[in-house]
């Protein structure tokens, strides 16, 4: 089989940016992304893209209309799809067994039954989201249980590496693709219709072939390693803070080691994203399952470090205010989880405000990129504690950072954006002070964490903090 048509089932975060580089990399496939959100696809299809990615615009500007496609019609790009990719979403559990931690496969269940509904040929199905290991079984079950005669399905496990905020840059030069199968002629050779896709501009050398479970569980692995550097940084910082050591510092002279190497070495108010703690509460759930409670407790440890340090980070915006915010005017600069994107799920930013807020504080927030109702969402959403009304009352959406500073007791850097490397803090100071909400014996605080400190030169740094 040569792959002609290709379908993605979920246009999200995985789904949309990978298969526009996909159409953009190999013109002579047809590539048709769909999802159940007619609104979703409508973005898609409009001038504002649901999702902001540096360089996206561009690719499925050129490829939108020629072979790449946004469809809610899933039956007919199933149908004629010779692969398909799952990428729908796999939140973490909210009821029942393994509530918070293990991952919710209801989505990815829904995904194969509509595939054992509607497919009439042949069908490579690549498991894309991120998954527990031995999901890919599931699928596999639900498929052959419902195979009809002429339908025969090959599943293959093939994680996403991407990074948000430059998920097109790492997809273009992918360090690895990974492309897990069963081990048999037919898995062999699913394999290598997979590989061929990514060979339109993957160097050969680049692209691994393992069998699916360890291909499931790289994902995990690679992700719990990610953020477990993270965690050991962010418990460095707090030491550095009780002694007086520099925390970048520190990371400067242990990233030499090129054992260590110097990258995601920063350290932070935390890691979020939809990844890292889902990924981590899989691995643990799944280490518990096989009655490994050590190796539970090791990475549960990743997580409890990540909690502390966002608590932490409050804790010390509060102490600098007097121990008290009741009615203070907080400026919260950037709501995204990272830089470059403007996802919000698990950011830090989230905690961060919801404590501020139960401690009285009015917020005033800006994000370059996360949109008004998507932060008035997280921090009034059912399962966050404070009183919806309440908290729309108590926080101020601004258009610019400017605006959201004017007259703060505090400015909480949250996300690394550059445009608040440009800030004038130095001015943003002045006029707090003398023309301000006339409050001058108020300090203006720039309460800030090694990652973002790099912002602001010494001599604003140390005008900000300590006049
Ligand atoms: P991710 O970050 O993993 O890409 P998202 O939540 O951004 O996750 O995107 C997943 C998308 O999958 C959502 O837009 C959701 O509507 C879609 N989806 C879920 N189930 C199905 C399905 N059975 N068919 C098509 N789309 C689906």
């Amino acid at each position: 089989m040569v792959i002609e048509k290709i379908c993605c089932l979920g246009a999200g975060y995985v789904g949309g940016p990978t298969c526009s580089v996909i159409a953009w990399k190999c013109p002579d496939i047809k590539v048709t992304v769909c999802d159940k959100s007619v609104e979703r696809i409508n973005q898609w299809n409009s001038e504002k893209l649901p999702i902001y990615e540096p360089g996206l615009d561009d690719v499925v500007q050129k490829c939108r209309g020629r072979n790449l496609f946004f469809s809610t019609d899933i039956a007919k790009s199933i149908q004629e799809a010779d692969l398909i990719f799952i990428s729908v979403n796999t939140p973490t559990k909210t009821i029942g067994n393994g509530k918070g931690r293990a991952a919710d496969l209801k989505y990815i269940e829904g995904a194969a039954r509509m595939i054992a509904d509607l497919a009439t040929s042949n069908k490579i199905v690549v498991e894309k989201s991120t998954v527990p290991v031995k999901a890919a079984e599931i699928i596999m079950k639900i498929l052959r249980a419902n195979t009809k005669p002429g339908v025969e399905y090959q599943i293959l496990s093939n994680p996403e590496f991407l990074a948000e905020g430059t998920a097109i840059d790492d997809l273009v030069e992918a360090e690895r693709v990974l492309i897990g199968g069963e081990d048999t002629p037919e898995g062999h050779k699913a394999i290598q219709e997979l590989c061929w896709v990514y060979e339109h501009w993957i160097p050969a050398k680049n692209i691994l072939t393992t069998n699916t479970w360890s291909s499931e569980l790289s994902k995990l692995a690679a992700n719990a390693f990610l953020a477990q550097r993270i965690s050991s940084i962010n418990s460095l910082s707090a030491v550095c803070e009780a002694t007086g050591a520099d925390v970048s510092e520190v990371a400067r002279a242990v990233g030499r080691d090129s054992r260590i190497g110097p990258k995601f070495l920063e350290a932070s108010i935390g890691f979020g994203g939809s990844c890292f703690q889902k990924d981590i509460l899989n691995l643990i759930y799944l280490s518990e399952c096989l009655n490994l409670p050590e190796v539970a407790a090791y990475w549960q440890q990743v997580v409890n470090l990540n909690d502390y340090q966002k608590n932490r980070f409050t804790r010390k915006v509060i102490e600098s205010l007097f121990n008290t915010v009741s009615d203070k005017k907080i400026a919260i600069l950037g709501f995204s989880f990272k830089k470059n994107t403007g996802d919000t799920r698990e950011s830090p930013a989230i905690c961060v405000s919801k404590t501020l807020l139960d401690e009285g504080a009015k917020l005033h927030i800006y994000d370059p990129k996360v949109e008004t109702d998507q932060i008035y969402y997280e921090l009034t959403h059912p399962q966050v504690t404070n009183e919806p009304e309440i908290v729309r009352k108590n926080i101020e959406i601004h258009r610019s950072a400017y605006s959201a500073v004017t007259g703060a007791h505090a400015i909480v850097l949250c996300t690394e954006w550059d445009e608040f490397k440009e800030l004038d803090f130095k001015k943003i100071y002045t006029d707090r002070q003398y023309k301000g909400a006339g409050q001058s014996d108020l300090t203006l605080t720039c309460i800030y964490c090694e990652k973002l400190a790099s912002f602001l030169t010494d001599n604003v740094l140390q005008l900000i903090l300590y006049v």
